[in-house]
């Protein structure tokens, strides 16, 4: 349908004041905030007015509890199975174990501790927070954490370490470990060197084994001439 001039002005005029009409309600409802609710809250879309802009990082959204961001790792609690690092898809978890010839510790869930981790580095710019190193991790000790706000300038600022121990005494740990096999290595040598201890002359006589009982020998028979 055509429009005339004068219809098509006030139509311009109608279509601006129902659109101001709604910026000013929009503005009036801006008085107040919406309640910060998870998505997952029965009144989440009850909300359809108030101001949704969140001062971040002054406020921040809700986090769900199975939440997946930076990894933390209580090193207290790791018997450096290296499950962690054998299952992550890209190789972001790195540890470099040291054996102890005793048990160190005990992990809170009563796992027994043998090892030392001279290094436990987390690349976080690698990491794709599928979570299966939490998942396989025996003393639940690797965990994700609600803090997901750790953007650096610097990738290198990316790697967490964990570890727990200096390099002075990762070198002593190692140089103990070291030491123990060569001791160890020294009592075998001379255990092999004794010569074998000869039974006393009153001794019985050890039980002679049956003999074995005699296979019989195959022997192929003729093939009969057809
Ligand atoms: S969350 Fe996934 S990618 Fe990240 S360290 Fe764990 S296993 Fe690797
Ligand atoms: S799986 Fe858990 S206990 Fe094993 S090395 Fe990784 S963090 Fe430590």
């Amino acid at each position: 349908m055509k429009r005339t001039y004068f219809e098509n002005i006030r139509a311009g005029i109608v279509s601006t004041v129902v659109g101001l009409s709604l910026t000013v309600r929009h503005l009036w409802a801006a008085r107040r905030r919406r309640s910060e609710l998870y998505v997952t809250d029965p009144n989440y879309f009850a909300q359809d007015t108030g101001m949704v802009t969140l001062t971040y990082p002054h406020e921040q959204l809700p986090l769900p509890d199975n939440a997946r961001y930076q990894l933390h790792n209580e090193m207290d609690d790791c018997i450096v199975c290296d499950k962690c690092a054998k299952i992550c898809p890209v190789d972001c978890i790195d540890i470099e174990p040291i054996r102890s010839s005793e048990e160190i510790g005990k992990a809170s869930d009563g796992s027994s501790i043998r090892l030392y981790a001279a290094k436990f580095d987390i690349d976080m710019a690698k990491c794709c927070f599928c979570g299966l190193c939490t998942t396989v991790c025996p003393t639940e000790c690797l965990t994700m954490t609600h803090e997901y706000d750790f953007s650096s300038f610097d990738v290198g600022e990316m790697l967490f370490p964990f570890a727990n121990l200096t390099a002075a005494q990762a070198t002593e740990k190692r140089a103990l470990w070291d030491q123990y096999q060569l001791e160890k290595e020294a009592f075998k040598r001379n255990e092999l060197a004794k010569p074998a201890a000869s039974p006393p002359a009153d001794a019985p006589a050890p039980p002679v084994a049956d003999a074995p009982a005699k296979r019989p020998v195959f022997r192929p028979g003729i093939k009969p001439k057809t």
